[in-house]
């Protein structure tokens, strides 16, 4: 990627983006269609998918009853942590996502889990994402593609921390949602 007015080329960052889908959407299906969908909204000029994790199907926690598909993307972006939150939010809309319900049955939820940059946080965004570690719907489609990717924060790898989920046993439902 180069930007436009000088032809220099643009520093990338890479992102690991969460996403997940219960509910159908009039076109494209269900949310296993909907999640393909969605991986292929997320290319544009200056998003540039790397890898896609398989798409997995979870059991719902929290209000909403119906099952869930999960997947996680890799991307490579010059666009900064807010930028590619608006980027998500947009494309969210743009399925029909309604906001203001956490947790509500939804078309698509897109959430940054990881960027290369380390960790962030400002009044409407912290990276890693809080819920990562505790969700095995996360965590089992990221070390799908990213094993080794180090947690900035647990400062252990991908890999360890699903391993570490596996073995924590009985799962909380209520310590988590989507
Ligand atoms: P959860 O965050 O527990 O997965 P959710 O994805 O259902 O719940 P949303 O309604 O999609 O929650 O988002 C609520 C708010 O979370 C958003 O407005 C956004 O500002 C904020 N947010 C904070 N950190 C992140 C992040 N890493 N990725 C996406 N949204 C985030
Ligand atoms: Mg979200
Ligand atoms: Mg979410």
């Amino acid at each position: 990627m180069r930007d436009a007015t000088s032809s220099r080329p643009v520093p990338l960052a890479l992102y690991a983006i969460g996403l997940g889908s219960n509910r159908r959407h009039v076109r494209f299906g269900d949310p296993r269609h909907v999640l393909m969908a969605a991986l292929a909204a997320l290319e544009s000029d200056d998003i540039e998918p790397v890898d896609a994790s398989p798409i997995i199907a979870s059991v719902p926690l929290g209000p909403s009853r119906r099952r869930f598909a999960n997947a996680v993307a890799l991307v490579a972006s010059p666009l900064s942590p807010p930028e590619m939150l608006g980027r998500l939010q947009a494309i969210e809309a743009a399925f029909g996502r309604r906001t203001g319900q956490r947790w509500s049955t939804r078309t698509l939820d897109l959430d940054i889990l990881l960027w290369s940059g380390g960790a962030w946080s400002d009044a409407g965004l912290t990276i890693p994402h809080p819920a990562m570690n505790a969700r095995g719907f996360v965590l089992g489609p990221l070390a799908a593609i990213v094993p080794e990717w180090r947690h900035p924060i647990a400062m252990r790898s991908v890999r360890q921390l699903a391993a570490r989920l596996i073995r924590a046993k009985p799962v909380d439902p209520n310590a988590s949602s989507h």
